[in-house]
């Protein structure tokens, strides 16, 4: 039976129901856009409490389902913020109610993981997550997602959205920055953070507009920043896969959806001998289907909960969730 799933970790409010092997029988999504600056969470939470009820119509209208024909309703549990997940939570702990069904926690990361997993058919890859706020590289081992690597700082996409404003534009950066990189061509010398396996972009950002005051262009500044910046994410990748013994990547989070860095990790993988997989960029971005599949798993692993056990964990690790469908 399929399983709906509650997106609102962040910017976006999405509702997806899923059947067995991952089928998407409706998707139902919308993103919050501040008028100018970054996201306000509190603003963004407003926009999904509007916007639930008629997503939540409309996913299932999509997929032909009628609320009795469902199995479960999960949710993204965390790690996110506060606002917005409370919103989502809200809405699957009312739904699950209303519905006499069961209710499915699920980590936001972990969903990520396990929605290119399926797609891919790769049975154990290592997971290149870069989202507005989230920048990890996340491999299994034992019982547990692994992370490897991870931002020191600030996540990629909040990087690239930050850096976008400062120069006059609007939230999201990440597609405006890849469209005006198209036509730069100059490689400007920026700061290249990594850690060992870790990232740092803070250094960057502040490099990147004092370039920008000296009057670099902006399709200069764009070209040099993705190239670097996705430069440094390639190569925590392979220092990953090299030290995990592993052979392939997937993709996931918001920034996946861009071409150049999917180019640059695919062909570092292929150089490897391994292989790359992307999921379509619906989902790539956050979406209420990976929730709505990691639900499944987590359901037939006996994970639902009672709805006094259901409190939102916007810091919860990817490291802290326990995953039994994966095995010991
Ligand atoms: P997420 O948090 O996973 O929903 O992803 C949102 C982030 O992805 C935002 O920071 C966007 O700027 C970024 N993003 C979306 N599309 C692209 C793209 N084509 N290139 C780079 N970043 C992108
Ligand atoms: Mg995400």
């Amino acid at each position: 039976m399929p399983i709906l799933g509650i997106e609102s970790t962040a910017h976006t409010a999405s509702v997806g129901i899923v059947a067995d092997g991952a089928k998407v029988l409706g998707l139902a999504s919308d993103m919050y856009r501040p008028p100018s600056g970054g996201i306000h969470p509190r603003e963004a939470a407003n926009h999904h409490v509007e916007l639930f009820p008629g997503l939540v119509t409309q996913a299932l209208d999509q997929a032909g389902v009628r609320p009795e024909e469902l199995e479960a309703v999960a949710f993204s549990q965390g790690p996110g913020l506060g606002p917005c997940l409370r919103a989502g939570a809200t809405v699957a702990r009312t739904l699950a109610l209303l519905w006499n069904k069961p209710l499915v926690p699920v980590n936001h990361c972990v969903a990520h993981v396990e929605i290119a997993r399926v797609l891919s058919g790769l049975d154990d890859p290592l997971l290149l997550y870069a989202s507005g706020g989230n920048t990890q590289v996340i491999a299994y081992a034992r019982g547990r997602y692994r992370v490897l690597g991870e931002t020191l700082d600030i996540g990629i996409g909040n990087f690239l959205d930050k850096l976008w404003i400062e120069l006059g534009g609007t939230f999201p950066g990440g597609p405006a920055l890849e469209r005006e990189a198209q036509t730069g061509s100059e490689l400007f010398d920026l700061p290249y953070s990594v850690h060992g396996m870790d990232v740092a972009f803070s250094g960057m950002l502040t490099a990147a507009l004092a370039l920008h005051g000296r009057g670099v262009a902006r399709p200069d500044l764009a070209y040099s920043v993705e190239v670097t910046a996705y430069a440094m994410l390639t190569e925590i990748t392979e220092r990953a896969l090299a030290h995990r013994r592993r052979d392939a990547v997937v993709l996931g989070g918001g920034v996946a959806c861009n071409e150049r860095l999917r180019g640059m990790v695919r062909t570092m993988a292929e150089e490897r001998g391994g292989t790359m997989f992307a999921p379509p960029r619906a989902m790539c971005v956050d979406n209420g289907a990976m929730i709505a599949w990691t639900g499944r798993l987590a359901f037939d692993a006996g994970l639902a909960v009672p709805i006094e056990a259901s409190a939102i964990q916007p810091r919860q690790r990817t490291d802290l969730v326990p995953t039994p469908w994966r095995g010991s």
